[in-house]
Order: structure tokens, then sequence, then C-alpha cells
């Protein structure tokens, strides 16, 4: 019988003979895989610089202390994403404010966003943490320009949109990652994610100094790079001029995952074809969509759907080998942020979404036979056959 998940990693043999390649080598860490990884991703996804580390967790955390997030201080993300994007916050000592998701595209709502920032006296936020949800790129550029108006930073969380973009109102095809519109963007490539490491996580900007404060702080807050010592007592010395940490990627995860990126592109088109399937086959099902839109392409981590049987949908789906999953239950809902304050009640939008949503099986290696499996078992299930 079928037993397919909602997502799922995809291991060639090139990708295990890169990793004992590297097993075999002189460097299990800090070696040469982890620039060549970091070198390879800037340049998928446009932007300059790039800094592997250990997860999309740790990359947040960077983010935000990179660009100087202080005890006091406050961002703003969206309820309707993993923990780790507010999460990164209370890491610094700092808040949360979260603005509600758009009902169509599940992103942030950005004129709820709008609201919120002139609702406050300026200096009430520090910067802003969109999320592209199941692979639907933000729109960046609209909330670049509140930004820039409010005094505030941008840290794309990308985790779901590698190899995703949107076109700017100049018609430049921007893509997730390049840090047009932001300062910096993190990623996650833990198995479920498009380009699978183990664990790892990158951090990519286009500035020079939030890229060398970054190095820093993935190892200690340590350098040994002469131009930047105070002093230098000989070869061995190094200084720690930040309270940095070990964040740091090891060379076995940065060699599965530049094999990986490799086919990244191939994985997006299977990922699009998916999706393509799915729309076609439901068209005539009592469910909704995320809304898709003629200008940006949607990198499709995720495939939700919404309906008002989802428990049932669920259930049954087990049923037939097919665990499908939900994306998210609501940040401000779990115990730990009602303990800060939030309660059920505070974002309708995204409490009504996590109702209906679930996400059906969406990865690159499913084939053709289980997905026409789980096609027909939702159809079975509305009774549409
Ligand atoms: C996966 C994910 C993260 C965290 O990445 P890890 O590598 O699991 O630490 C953060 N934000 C979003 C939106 C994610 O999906």
């Amino acid at each position: 019988m079928y037993k397919i998940p909602y997502g799922k990693q995809e291991i060639t043999n090139e990708d295990i003979s890169e990793v004992i390649k590297t097993l075999q080598s002189d460097f299990l860490t800090q070696g040469p895989k982890i620039l060549e990884f970091e070198n390879r991703f800037a340049e998928y996804v446009d932007a300059k610089y790039a800094v592997a580390v250990c997860n999309g967790t740790a990359a947040l955390h960077m983010a935000v202390l990179a660009l100087g997030l202080q005890p006091g201080q406050k961002i703003i993300t969206t309820p309707i994403t993993f923990v780790a994007s507010a999460n990164c916050a209370l890491y610094a000592g700092a808040e949360v404010a979260f603005v509600d998701i758009d009902a169509e595209d599940y992103n942030i709502d950005v004129d709820k966003l709008e609201a919120l920032l002139k609702g406050h006296p300026k200096n009430t936020f520090a910067g802003i943490v969109p999320v592209a949800f199941a692979g639907c790129p933000v729109r960046l550029e609209k909330i670049s320009a509140l930004a820039k108006e409010h005094g505030l930073w941008i840290v794309e969380d990308a985790c779901h949109a590698p190899g995703g973009y949107f076109k700017d109102s100049k018609g430049k095809q921007i893509k997730c990652g390049s840090t047009i519109y932001s300062d910096l963007s993190c990623f996650s490539f833990h198995p479920v994610k498009h380009i699978a490491a183990g664990e790892g996580g990158m951090i990519t900007t286009s500035n020079l100094e939030l890229y060398n404060k970054l190095k820093l702080l993935r190892t200690h807050g340590i350098t040994k790079e002469a131009s930047l010592l105070k002093e230098n007592h000989g070869g061995w010395y190094y200084e720690m001029q930040e309270l940095g940490y070990n964040y740091r990627i090891s060379d076995i995860n940065a060699a599965l995952a530049l094999s990986q990126l490799n086919r990244a592109d191939k994985g997006i088109t299977r990922r699009q074809e998916i999706a393509k399937k799915y729309r076609a086959a439901f068209a005539d099902l009592p469910i909704s969509y995320q809304k898709e839109q003629n200008d940006y392409f949607n990198a499709y981590h995720l495939y939700v759907i919404e309906t008002d049987r989802r428990k049932e949908l669920y259930d049954f789906l087990i049923t037939q080998g097919i665990y499908s999953q939900i994306h998210y239950i609501p940040v401000h809902m779990q115990p730990y942020y009602k303990g800060l304050g939030f309660k059920k009640g505070d974002f309708p939008v995204a409490e009504r979404y996590y109702e209906r949503c679930i996400s059906l099986p969406m990865y690159a290696s499913i084939s053709d036979a289980e997905l026409d499996h789980v096609i027909s078992s939702v159809k079975n299930f509305f009774n549409v056959n």
C-alpha cells in the first residue's frame, strides 16, 4: 500500500558520491565545500553574498542580531508561519507583533501592516520578517517602501521559496533571496524543504558590512582576517570581536546541499507540474487555493487547499496511506505565545484559515502513480468521480 508524506527529500547516487568525497577529504567542517555552496547559492538567488549556517532557525537568529535587534525592541511577522520566524526576536530579547494574513495569498496583509505602522509612533518597531508562505513570494516592493518610510529593516523568511520570484513595478524579475527589496533573506535546508542538507540554512545579502558581521557571528565572533584585526601578535593570533555563536554548517552537509542545488530548477519544474495537475483535477471541488498571479512564480514548498471539511479529509487521507499536514497552527495560538499575552481572536483571518487548511503531498520525487492516488483519493472524499 501507499505511504505518501506531504513532503520528502530526494537523494541521488550523485548526492551520495559527493558526500563520500567530502568524507574522504581533509575537511569535515570549515572546508572548501561551504564557500562553494555559498557562492553557488548566492548566484542561484541573484544575491551578492551568502553565509551558510547550521539551520534556518540559526539563520533567522543571526539575521536579527546582525541588524542590531535589541531587548525592548519589536519585530513584525505573520501568525501563519513556522514558529522560528517569530522566535528569532525572542532569542534576541526582543518582542513580536503579528499582522494578520491576506485571505487570498496567505502572506502578510500589506494593508494591515501599513495600518499598524501608521497607528504607532516611529521607533515602535525595529524590523519586519515577512514570510514567502508555501513558496509564494512576498510583495517586497511595497513592504520595502513602508519599511523605508518608517525606518525599519526587512528580513525575508524565504525558507519556503528558493527559486521563486515576482516581477516588480518596473517589470524586473525579483528572486526570493536576492535582497533587492530586503536587507537579509533566510533559507532552510531541512529535508522537507527544496534543498536537503540534513540540517542547514543560509542568509543572503547584498550588503558587505552585514556579510562580514554574519561571518563573525557564525563562528563565536572570532576572526583571523588580518585586515579586520585590532592587533596582530603573529600567525596564531585571532580576536573575538562580537558575542557570536557556533552556527556553522559542516562540509558534509554543504556537499549534500550543493549537489542538490545542481538540480533545484528541475525540482521546481516538477513542483509546478504537480500544482497544475491538482488545480485541473480539483476544479469542480468545493475547495479554495492560495491565489496565483501572473507576475509571480511560486516555488511550491507546500500545496495548500482550504475546505470546511478539513479534519475529515485529513483523517480520510490517512486511511488511504496519504499523510497530509497542517501548515500552520497560528503562532499566536501556541501556549508559549499565549503566555506572552496573545489570544484566540487576535488574528481572525489566520484563525479561519487554520480551521480550513490542509497541505497535500508536494515534492519533486513523488511518482505519477502516487500523485494519481492522491488526486483520486481527494476526489473520492468529495464524492466526485
Ligand atoms: C523550516 C522553516 C524555518 C526553520 O528552518 P530550520 O532549518 O528547520 O531551522 C523557518 N521559517 C520557516 C518559514 C520554515 O519553513
